[in-house]
C-alpha cells in the first residue's frame, strides 16, 4: 500500500493579487486615519494570495495525510480507538445545540439542559453511581476532579492527614500524574505474576494516611481484577475510598458495575467508550461520578431536575467549585448520548462481550508467534512482549513500523512499562472479521520475515512518505516556521 503524501504549503501556492473573495465597494475607501502611528504595523503581513478552488483543494489534500478510524484499523490499546457512527456527529451538529451560548439562560435552554441531565443518568446507571457530572474535559482531568472529591470528603470529616493515593504498578501514567496534581503522594502496589494487584503487598500500605485506591478494571494488560470487593473492604476499613479509572470500562458496560464492585468516585472517557473521536489531544470528555454520600462535593454547576419537571444550574456551597467552561465538552456529551439512546440498553450489552472476542481472537491466533506474558482470557486488550524468537533482533518498534506498511495504525508500544517489548492491541467491537484476519495474517508474515529477512522490518516502514523521522533531531531542533518548513525537506 503506497499512499500518496500531499506536501505542499499553502505559501507554495500564492501567487500575487490572486483571491478568493470578492467585496463590493463601500465607496468609503479604506482609511487608516485616526489610528496611533504605534499601532500601525511597517510592512504587510505575508499571507498566501490564493484563489477559492486552491484553498479548497489544499485543505482537503491535507485531511487526506492523517490516519484515522474512518481511514484504517487502529488497533491503539488503553485509547479504544472504535468507529465513530455518523449520527453522532449529525447530533452534535444540530445548530440549536451546537450554537448555544455558553451563558444562555437556564430558561431558554431546557432542549440542552435535558440532553445533559439524561447523560448523567445514564452513566449514573452504567456505573452504579449516584451522581454524575460531565464537567471535565478528559480522563486525566476526571482523575483530577475525583480526587479533589475525594479530597473533600476527608476534610468535611475533620480527617486532615490523608495525603497518599495507592496505585498499582500497571496503572496508565495518568493516576499517579494526577494524584502528584491534586497535591497527594503516591505509593505503589506491585502486580502478581497473572497481572492482578497483588493484595498481601497491599495490606502494609494501608493505614491512616491513605486518602483513596485507584484501581483500572480490566487493568492495563486487559486483566479482569477479580478480587475487587475484598481490596474495596480493606481499603475502606482502613478509611480511604475507592477510586475507578474507568477510561476502559468499554468490555464492562451492560455487563458489571464498578459501583456494585465497591468503588466510591470513578470516572468514564467518553472519547473512548462512549465513540466520540479522539487523538491528537482532544477533544475529550471525562465525566465523574459518586456513591451516595459524595454528591454534595462534586463540581459546580451541576444540572438538576426540579419538582416542576424543568432542568436548573445548581451550585451548592459545598462544591468543590468549578473545573471547566461551565458544563465541559458539550458537543462530546451530545455524541455520547446520541450513542447511548442508538445503541439502547440490548446493543449496549453487545459492545464489552464483542470487544473481549475480538481481543482474545487476535491473541489466540498470534501466540505462537508472539511471546504472551500474561497467559489468562483477557478483556477488550492485552499485551504481547515482543516477538518469540528474540534471537532475529526484530523489536516491537520494527513490527509497529512493518504495520504501516500494510496500511494498518500501530498498537501501543513500550506500555505498560512491566515489560520490555510491550505491543499492546485492542481491536475494539466494531471491526469485522474480515479485518481481524487481515491484521492477523499480516503480523505473521512480519513474524516471517523477522525470521527470514529481518533487515527489511528493521528497516520498515519501506511504503510511507516519511520514512524514518529522526526523532531526537526532531525534539532537539524542532522546524516550527514557515522559513523552516519552506526548505520543503519534510
Ligand atoms: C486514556 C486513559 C486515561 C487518560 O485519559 P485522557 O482522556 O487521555 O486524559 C486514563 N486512564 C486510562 C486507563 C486510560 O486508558
Amino acid at each position: 500500500m503506497n499512499r500518496k503524501f500531499y506536501s505542499n504549503l499553502i505559501f507554495d501556492l500564492s501567487r500575487k493579487g490572486r483571491k478568493g473573495y470578492r467585496l463590493p465597494d463601500t465607496g468609503c475607501g479604506a482609511s487608516l486615519e485616526g489610528i496611533p502611528a504605534n499601532l500601525l504595523r511597517e510592512s504587510a503581513p505575508e499571507l498566501p494570495e490564493v484563489d477559492e478552488p486552491s484553498v479548497v483543494r489544499h485543505f482537503t489534500n491535507l485531511s487526506t495525510n492523517n490516519f484515522g478510524v474512518d481511514t484504517g484499523f487502529y488497533p491503539l490499546g488503553s485509547c479504544t480507538m472504535k468507529y465513530n457512527p455518523k449520527i453522532n456527529e449529525e447530533m452534535a451538529a444540530l445548530p440549536n445545540m451546537s450554537a448555544l451560548h455558553p451563558l444562555t439562560p437556564a430558561a431558554a435552554a431546557q432542549g440542552a439542559l435535558e440532553a445533559y441531565f439524561t447523560l448523567q443518568e445514564l452513566l449514573c446507571e452504567i456505573g452504579g453511581m449516584s451522581e454524575f457530572t460531565l464537567n471535565p474535559f478528559a480522563g486525566a482531568h476526571g482523575e483530577l476532579t475525583g480526587l479533589m472529591v475525594i479530597r473533600a470528603y476527608h476534610r468535611s470529616r475533620g480527617d486532615m492527614k490523608r495525603d497518599t493515593v495507592i496505585v498499582p504498578d500497571s496503572a496508565h501514567g495518568t493516576n499517579p500524574a494526577s494524584a502528584a496534581v491534586a497535591g497527594l503522594k503516591v505509593v505503589e502496589v506491585k502486580s502478581l505474576p497473572d497481572g492482578t494487584v497483588d493484595v498481601e503487598a497491599l495490606k502494609p500500605l494501608l493505614n491512616d494516611r491513605v486518602a483513596a485506591m485507584m484501581m483500572t478494571n480490566p487493568n492495563t494488560l486487559g486483566i479482569f481484577e477479580t478480587r475487587i470487593p475484598e481490596i474495596a473492604a480493606m481499603v475502606h476499613e482502613a478509611g480511604g475510598l475507592m477510586y475507578y479509572d474507568g477510561a476502559n470500562i468499554n468490555p464492562l458496560v451492560g455487563v458489571t458495575r464498578p459501583g456494585d464492585m465497591g468503588f466510591d468516585v470513578m470516572h468514564i472517557n467518553l472519547h473512548k467508550t462512549f465513540s466520540t473521536p479522539h487523538g491528537g489531544g482532544g477533544p475529550g470528555s471525562g465525566p465523574v461520578g459518586v456513591r451516595k454520600g459524595l454528591e454534595q462535593f462534586l463540581p459546580s454547576p451541576r444540572v438538576v431536575k426540579l419538582d416542576d419537571g424543568t432542568f436548573a444550574l445548581d451550585s451548592p456551597e459545598t462544591s468543590l467549585g468549578q473545573v471547566s467552561n461551565l458544563l465541559g465538552n458539550f458537543a462530546v456529551e451530545l455524541r455520547a448520548l446520541a450513542y447511548i439512546l442508538s445503541l439502547g440498553k440490548e446493543g449496549l450489552r453487545e459492545v464489552g462481550p464483542m470487544a473481549t472476542l475480538a481481543a482474545n481472537y487476535i491473541k489466540e491466533s498470534l501466540r505462537d508467534l508472539y511471546r504472551l506474558p500474561v497467559d489468562r482470557v483477557c478483556k477488550h486488550e492485552f499485551v504481547f512482549d515482543g516477538l518469540a524468537d528474540k534471537s532475529t533482533g526484530v523489536t516491537t518498534l520494527n513490527v509497529a513500523k512493518r504495520l504501516l506498511d500494510f496500511g494498518f495504525h500501530a498498537p501501543t508500544i513500550y506500555f505498560p512499562l512491566l515489560f520490555h517489548e510491550s505491543l499492546m492491541i485492542e481491536p475494539t467491537e466494531t471491526e469485522n472479521l474480515d479485518t481481524l484476519n487481515d491484521f492477523i495474517k499480516v503480523m505473521r508474515q512480519i513474524a516471517d520475515e523477522a525470521a527470514n529477512n529481518p533487515d527489511l522490518v528493521k528497516n520498515a516502514p519501506h511504503d510511507t512518505p516519511v520514512r524514518h523521522p529522526d526523532d531526537t533531531a526532531a525534539a532537539l531542533t524542532p522546524r516550527v516556521t514557515v522559513a523552516d518548513l519552506k526548505s520543503n525537506d519534510l
